[in-house]
């Protein structure tokens, strides 16, 4: 059965209203090759009016889109009226959209075959565009004219490679031809939606086919910061997760942190990462890490930089088994490990709390992590006792 409680309950529901709705897109591409969906869209023949009139719980997700929240049984289920798009006067966003009655129409306005298929609640597919025979050829191909659905939304191009990149499928010879021929007009996107995309591109088993597809089609020409030599760049892929996606690429090409978050508008804490990567990256050039980089770092961390010095530097990286030993050996890896807590050195020393106390903590911290007293409550007392009277 597909679908979760909530969803299955929400397409009845609406069937029993007398409207048609169905299971669309991703999630049933993602159904018929036996993969968990990421999220579930529903598509419907009624408006956003009459959607909100069978439901007594629902949020406006811009109903001149069509898109509907409805909050069933406390999950929220995205509910999409059947629509086409109008004209495209800038290679970016319909003008506007129509809503129509037919479902064979909506699937129509679909990037690609393997996501122009609907499933009913019954579990008949709906399949106008023969995608089920590309899934099986593992194929992307634009639902009817590429060059046209590429010029409608140039976006539609980075999202054939990102689906490369996340199925190993390729492309349709003329699918691919087109991206070719218009590659040009992606200068048009605004870069919040190319990046949306590449985040889902890091994320792809086949990250290496696909940076390299960009660059064979000459998208690559139009997108930010692309390095021009990526030799290197592709033996960075595939990644652990979308942040080392943009590590690589800011690696890749030499730039400073700012230089990425700028161009590619990377939220707050991807900036923290990358600084931090760039960090120990930095250290690495110059010398092995220390007790305190292992302390300091998280696994994850020097994982991907080690990955970076093997793709952009001559020197031999360190192995992931070596970091998690050195990582493992450390006597402790956070201070909330320290077999003391400050009340104990309030109650030793007799003070109150106050600045001292954090300075204490820190300096147990310091001295357990290199071994000169052992994380044992008497002997750090001990130690303490003695470093604390010789201070006074
Ligand atoms: P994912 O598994 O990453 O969510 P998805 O295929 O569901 O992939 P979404 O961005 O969630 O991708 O879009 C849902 C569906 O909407 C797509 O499967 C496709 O049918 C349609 N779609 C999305 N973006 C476009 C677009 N730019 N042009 C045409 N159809 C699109
Ligand atoms: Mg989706």
């Amino acid at each position: 059965m597909f679908g979760t409680h909530q969803s299955r309950r929400v397409i009845t529901r609406l069937n029993e209203a007398g409207y048609e709705a169905v299971f669309v897109g991703g999630a049933v591409r993602d159904y018929l090759l036996g993969k968990e969906p990421t999220d579930i869209d529903i598509a419907t023949s009624a408006t956003p009016a009459q959607v909100k009139s069978v439901f007594s719980n629902t949020i406006d997700l811009g109903t001149e889109h069509g898109t509907v929240l409805v909050i069933e049984s406390g999950e929220p289920v995205e509910v999409t009226t059947y629509r086409t798009e109008g004209t495209y006067s800038d290679n970016r966003r319909p003008d506007e959209v129509q809503f129509v009655t037919s479902l064979e129409e909506d699937l129509k306005r679909r990037d690609f075959t393997i996501n122009a298929l609907a499933l009913r609640i019954t579990g008949e597919v709906v399949d106008p565009f023969n995608g089920r025979a590309d899934l099986s050829a593992k194929t992307i191909r634009a639902v009817g004219n590429a060059s046209e659905r590429f010029s409608e939304d140039a976006l539609r191009m980075i999202r054939a490679v990102r689906f490369v990149s996340v199925l190993g499928f390729t492309l349709e010879s003329s699918t691919r031809a087109s991206i070719s021929e218009l590659a040009g007009t992606i200068k048009s996107l605004s870069i919040e939606r190319i990046k949306a995309e590449f985040d889902k591109l890091f994320r792809g088993m086949f990250a290496q086919q696909a940076l390299k597809l960009l660059a064979d089609t000459k998208l690559s020409r139009e997108l930010p910061l692309f390095p021009a030599q990526h030799e290197a760049w592709l033996q960075c892929a595939p990644f652990q997760n979308s942040l080392d996606g943009w590590v690589s690429l800011m690696l890749a090409g030499n730039f400073d942190v700012s230089i990425v978050v700028k161009a590619y508008r990377l939220s707050n804490k991807e900036r923290m990462y990358l600084k931090t990567v760039q960090k120990f990256f930095e250290i690495r050039q110059q010398r092995t890490y220390t007790t305190d980089d292992y302390y300091e770092a998280a696994y994850s961390t020097l994982v991907s930089v080690e990955k970076m010095i093997a793709a952009f530097t001559d020197l031999m990286p360190i192995s992931n088994s070596a970091i998690k030993e050195a990582m493992e050996s450390l006597p402790i890896h956070s201070k909330h490990e320290l077999s003391v807590r400050g009340e104990q050195l309030m109650d030793w020393t007799g003070k109150k709390a106050g600045k001292w106390l954090g300075e204490a903590i820190q300096a147990i911290e310091h001295a357990v992590l290199h071994q000169v007293v052992p994380n044992e409550q008497n002997a750090i007392k001990e130690w303490f006792s003695h470093e604390y009277e010789c201070k006074e």
